[in-house]
């Protein structure tokens, strides 16, 4: 069937005729790959209020929450988010569309949309609540949504915006960094090979930071090749001795949690205002083990205590960092991408019928960079 979707409203005048169902991969159940089905006879999300923009997906990305999230990950919180009021008729989550990068064209715009008109070349970092871009089509608020840099690909501009949101929020909301007050910062960035961590160098190099990253050996090249001014391999002995040896930081960004928390306390100026920051935390793990309101009452009381020791006990921040929603943030990164002070950094790319091998790539480990999927 074929139904007129934009006729209603004159901002757009093309396509005049979208179709009502699309492909996508989609879970109906958590677990391992085996979940992820191809589908035709998936809705299009059409556009249900005046703020929002319906995009067609040229290339999406994968990111680690994808295997996670395909695994159950998060269920219970990002389930409430979607659905506050529990008011759907079906309260399934499934089928469940993953993929949070979307590079595409606007075809579709609601009547309060006042950025975009149907044709613009868009990108957007999906919120873990909707419904991702591994379909032909997405829809999100206009807040959401940026005009994608103009020298890239779509392939190129979809390994973009999901880190860059998560490096931004981390960097300048709890890391307290920004364009005009970092050019005399020492920051410290674990895990500096993978999607946070490529595009946090060139976003810190371009702002004037100086930048020590640790990766694995054979990446070293490739994070001096972004700007990285000193590399330690964590391969090659006690990491924790290597960085001891060095000056110590200003701000650090964790990508990779465990043990590096306990001894980045240690590397950060004592009383002079620097922070850790960690992009791995037990939010959803203790919302998804704990119920919703236990898990955010334990992740809390867990943040807060440690936040107060290290304040106490070493006169540094200990915060945690999240992905967040924000396409005027999103607008500044394509300028600087279009400026050629951010390069996409793209490991592998995948056609719409290999969604399974792209996600087997990604938990295979040892990203350099991002896997992206050509969805047209
Ligand atoms: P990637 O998988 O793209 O990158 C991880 C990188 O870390 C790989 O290059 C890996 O390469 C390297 N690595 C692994 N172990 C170490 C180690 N001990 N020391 C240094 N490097 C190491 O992940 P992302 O960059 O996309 O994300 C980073 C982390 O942040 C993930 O845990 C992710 O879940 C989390 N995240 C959290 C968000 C939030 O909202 N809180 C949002 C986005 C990401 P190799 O193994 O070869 O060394």
């Amino acid at each position: 069937g074929w139904r007129s979707v934009c006729s209603r409203r004159n901002v757009c005048s093309s396509p005049s005729r979208l179709q009502s169902c699309m492909s996508a991969w989609v879970i109906d159940q958590y677990g391992t790959n085996e979940v992820l089905k191809y589908s035709e006879d998936i809705n299009v999300p059409t556009v249900h209020s005046p703020s929002e923009v319906m995009i067609k997906v040229h290339a999406a990305s994968l990111n680690p929450l994808d295997i996670s999230m395909r695994g159950g990950y998060g269920a219970k919180l990002l389930k409430l988010r979607r659905d506050p009021m529990s008011v759907m008729d079906n309260d399934s989550e499934f089928p469940l569309i993953l993929g949070r990068d979307v590079s595409g064209v606007v075809v579709d715009c609601g009547s309060e949309v006042t950025h975009f008109v149907p044709g613009d070349e868009v990108w957007a970092a999906v919120p873990p609540w909707k419904q991702g871009s591994l379909a032909e089509f997405v829809t999100l608020t206009e807040y959401e949504v940026s005009h994608k840099p103009k020298l890239l690909s779509h392939t190129e501009a979809a390994s973009i915006p999901y880190v860059a949101n998560t490096a931004l929020s981390a960097l300048v909301n709890a890391g307290g960094l920004c364009r005009d007050s970092s050019s005399n910062k020492r920051v410290l960035i674990t895990g500096g090979s993978g999607g946070v961590g490529t595009f946090s160098i060139q976003l810190l190099k371009a702002w004037g930071a100086h930048v020590t990253v640790t990766c694995s050996q054979n990446a070293e090249g490739l994070v001096r090749g972004l700007g990285a001014d000193e590399v330690v391999d964590y391969t090659a002995g006690d990491v924790a001795e290597q960085l001891e040896m060095m000056e110590k930081f200003d701000v650090i960004l964790d990508n990779v949690g465990g043990e590096m928390e306990q001894l980045a306390m240690g590397m950060l100026k004592p009383w002079s205002g620097a922070k850790y920051v960690t992009l791995v935390t037990p939010f959803l793990l203790n919302t998804d083990s704990m119920g919703l309101l236990d898990g955010t009452f334990h992740a809390g009381f867990t943040l807060h205590s440690k936040a107060i020791q290290n304040l106490i006990s070493s006169g540094v921040f200990y915060r945690w960092g999240f992905y967040a929603p924000d396409g005027p943030a999103l607008d500044e990164v394509s300028s600087m991408v279009d400026a050629g002070k951010i390069l996409p950094v793209v490991e592998a790319q995948f056609p719409f019928t290999q969604v399974p091998q792209a996600f087997q790539k990604l938990e295979d480990g040892h990203a350099r960079g991002k896997t992206v999927v050509r969805v047209t």
